[in-house]
């Protein structure tokens, strides 16, 4: 393995990412769905996603078959992708905490879903998306390899963009006007810039 801090940093973090989703999973698996839209498609991207965040990075530590997309960053870049990994992690844990039992890790929703717009969610519609794509960001930061590090954003990536219109258009059908609304005041990723005035 290649025992460096900076490769021991994703680790931990990657654990605890599993971890939040572990607990969080086990809470919601007993959830009655009125409504789901997991497809083939939908599988797929969650297994593209799992190559790039875990698969790319378990080559990279354990075996020497990527060190042909080995590079060096400065110094000061793992720093930085260690403070926005406890970001990501924090913003996670938040996300998943403020859906409580509205989570499903795919296009579902349950008996009595309720919208959340508190919370993470008060400014920002998809806080959890949010959340992997800085922990994709310091995955680049702390593995040195173009693989390893960049497989995670590139798959999520990909992930958002096919998901995210479905799912915001599985929230319009089932809250209606209410998630228009949200929609209106809401950033998808980060917060929108100028709120509109109601007057
Ligand atoms: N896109 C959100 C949630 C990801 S989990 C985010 O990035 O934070 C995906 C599931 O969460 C969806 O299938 C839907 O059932 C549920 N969901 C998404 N936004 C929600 C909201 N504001 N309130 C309640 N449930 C929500």
């Amino acid at each position: 393995m290649r025992i460096q801090t900076w490769n021991l940093v994703y680790l931990i973090g990657l654990i605890v990412y599993i971890a939040i989703r572990g607990v969080f999973g086990g809470r919601t698996k007993h959830n009655e769905k009125v409504i789901s839209r997991i497809d083939t498609s939908d599988r797929a991207l969650v297994g593209v996603v799992f190559v790039g965040n875990v698969v790319l990075p378990a080559l990279y530590l354990f075996t020497s078959w990527l060190k042909f997309a080995d590079y060096r960053l400065p110094a000061f870049v793992p720093w930085c992708g260690a403070a926005i990994m406890v970001i990501a992690l924090w913003m996670f844990w938040r996300a998943h905490v403020d859906l409580g039992l509205n989570w499903s890790i795919t296009l579902e929703m349950r008996k009595d879903h309720e919208l959340i717009v508190h919370g993470v969610y008060r400014k920002v519609r998809h806080p959890m998306y949010a959340a992997i794509f800085l922990f994709a960001i310091a995955q680049g930061f702390l593995l040195q390899n173009w693989l390893a590090g960049w497989g995670g954003f590139v798959t999520f990536a990909i992930l958002y963009l096919v998901r995210t219109p479905r799912e915001e258009k599985m929230m319009c059908e089932f809250f209606g006007q209410s998630y228009r609304d949200y929609m209106q005041r809401t950033g998808r990723l980060v917060p929108r810039l100028k709120l509109r005035s109601k007057n």
